[in-house]
Parts: C-alpha cells; sequence; structure tokens
C-alpha cells in the first residue's frame, strides 16, 4: 500500500481540484481530506456519510461559581491567561483560550475547577463515486488539528487494509504547522501543487525546508503556470537543482472552473482535454511502484 499526500505550502493554490482529479483517476484508493481546519474535498466528492466518530480533542476547566472564593489564584497561575471576570463579576474561564494544561484545577484552595472533555470534533467515514473517504470537521475555536489529522489517517489504512486497496491519497493542510507535519510523517510520497505567484514561490520553499527532514520522495506540479510564465521558469530552474521532478505544467483554464461549477472534477468533465491527459500522466508517476 503507498500513501500518497498533496500539498502546497499555502491556501488557494488549486490543491483540492489536482487531488479531485486525481480522485476521479486512481483505482484502488482511499482518500483522506487532512485539511481538518478547512476541509473542502467534500465540495467535489459529494461523500455519503456511512459512520460518524466524535473526536476528543482534549480537556477544557470549567469553575463552579458557587465554590470559588474569588482569591485568584488560578488567573494568577494560568499560563495562556484564560480565566477573566465577566461584566457581573462571575469568573469564568474562556474555551478558546483554555489549553486544558490542567494548572488551575491543582491550585484551587476551593476545588472549584473541573475539566470537562471536547468532544466537539468528528471523523467521518463515507463513500463516495470514487471509493470511500475519510473527513473531519472540527468545531469553532477546536484545537489539536495535528492528532486529528493523524486519527483520520489511521483509519484511512485500516479501511485500506480491509478493503485490499493500494493508495491513501492524502489532501494535505496548507502552510507549515503541526497538521501538516502529521499529514507528512510516515507518507511515501509528496505531490507539491505550486502557484507562480511570489508568495506561492516562497510558501513553497518554506514547505520544502521542512520536508528536508522527512526525506520523502517528493514530486511537484505547476498549476495555472501560464499566469506568470516568469516565476514559473524561476520555480522550475529551482526544482531542478533539488532533483524534485516536476510532473505537469497546468495551463489557466476556465473548464477546470466549469467543472466545479457542476461539482465535477476536470477529469469527469472534460475526460479528453488536454488537462485531464496531464492528470492521467502525472498520476502514472505517482502511482508507480519506485
Ligand atoms: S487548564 Fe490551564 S489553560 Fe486552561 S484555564 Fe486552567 S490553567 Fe488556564
Ligand atoms: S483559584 Fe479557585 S477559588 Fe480561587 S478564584 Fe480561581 S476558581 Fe475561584
Amino acid at each position: 500500500m503507498q500513501e500518497i499526500t498533496i500539498l502546497s505550502g499555502k491556501g488557494g493554490t488549486g490543491k483540492t481540484t489536482i487531488t479531485a482529479a486525481i480522485a476521479s483517476i486512481a483505482k484502488n484508493a482511499v482518500f483522506c481530506d487532512n485539511d481538518v481546519d478547512a476541509a473542502d474535498l467534500h465540495l467535489i466528492l459529494e461523500p455519503n456519510i456511512l459512520k460518524e466518530n466524535s473526536f476528543d480533542s482534549g480537556s477544557k476547566a470549567i469553575i463552579d461559581i458557587e465554590k470559588c472564593t474569588n482569591c485568584d489564584i488560578c488567573i494568577d497561575h494560568c499560563r495562556f491567561d484564560s480565566i477573566h471576570y465577566d461584566k457581573s463579576d462571575n469568573i469564568y474561564v474562556n474555551p478558546f483560550e483554555c489549553e486544558g494544561c490542567r494548572l488551575c484545577e491543582r491550585v484551587c484552595p476551593a476545588d472549584a475547577i473541573s475539566m470537562i472533555r471536547s468532544l466537539n470534533n468528528y471523523e467521518y467515514v463515507s463513500e463516495t463515486r470514487f471509493g470511500y473517504m475519510v473527513h473531519a470537521k472540527m468545531g469553532a475555536g477546536e484545537e489539536n488539528s495535528g492528532r486529528l489529522v493523524t486519527s483520520i489517517r489511521n483509519k484511512s489504512k485500516e479501511i485500506a487494509k480491509e478493503n485490499n486497496l493500494d493508495f491513501i491519497i492524502n489532501d494535505g493542510p496548507p502552510g507549515i504547522g503541526c497538521p501538516v507535519i502529521s499529514s507528512v510523517t510516515g507518507t511515501n510520497k509528496v505531490l507539491l501543487v505550486i502557484e507562480p505567484t511570489k508568495s506561492g514561490f516562497h510558501d513553497i520553499k518554506r514547505l520544502i525546508e521542512l520536508l528536508e527532514s522527512f526525506k520523502v520522495k517528493t514530486y511537484a506540479l505547476i498549476n495555472k503556470f501560464d499566469i506568470n510564465t516568469e516565476i514559473s521558469t524561476e520555480v522550475e530552474e529551482f526544482l531542478k537543482t533539488l532533483n524534485i521532478p516536476l510532473l505537469a505544467k497546468i495551463p489557466f483554464d476556465t473548464t477546470i472552473v466549469e467543472a466545479m461549477i457542476n461539482k465535477q472534477t476536470i477529469s469527469e468533465f472534460a475526460p479528453n482535454s488536454e488537462i485531464s491527459k496531464m492528470m492521467k500522466d502525472v498520476w502514472s508517476v505517482l502511482s508507480s511502484s519506485n
């Protein structure tokens, strides 16, 4: 079984469009939306949910104001500045700021603080017209997206094993933070979707730097290469110096937008288009055993 993670370094590069196109070409695959903070693969794959589980993302402190003596010891100890007084002078913990470290619970002399589990994140196993999909929804203000990514990747592996599937395709999160690290750890291959803009080039350099420590086989494609051919050429030269194979230079094409409006991938909407052919070639390299 091979796990392939598609990353972009920043949002808005067309990564999910590319992932969806690959999803419609790949056979024997399970698709996993690792971009749990802003999941959007479901918009094209239109999953039919088979199983839903809440995900335990940690604890938050709450204060029993009946027991509280307003000594303020917890406020002095909270390193995350999460405990405040409201307009009625009642003490409270802001759940969006609380990191669940439990220190306040330990130092409270009145036993007024307890911890509640936060079960506001959800994991889903779904079926789509291309196969199984594992995805997630994070509740407002919830954290621990890195743990959630690890959890849904593990679920994808289980499904791939149970169903004898050959591939797991991860639609990775943007940036270089904790969810990206969770998305890349242990993956077999990475495909970088690069946008030829100054910020796109800058962010992909940071991402490549991060990937160096993972020693993962890395490929790239430039999306909408013709919106800035000068930067596209710079990106190409840069990739050459690092021996990162450039698998495709996808032109800007309104057919992709039309496909999205019709909730289809480019390979479904225009199967004989030049871009669909390019995507087949990309998948042919990614899916090879090397
Ligand atoms: S659990 Fe930690 S972060 Fe949350 S309010 Fe208590 S001391 Fe602050
Ligand atoms: S430490 Fe306990 S008693 Fe003191 S202010 Fe905080 S919650 Fe109230």
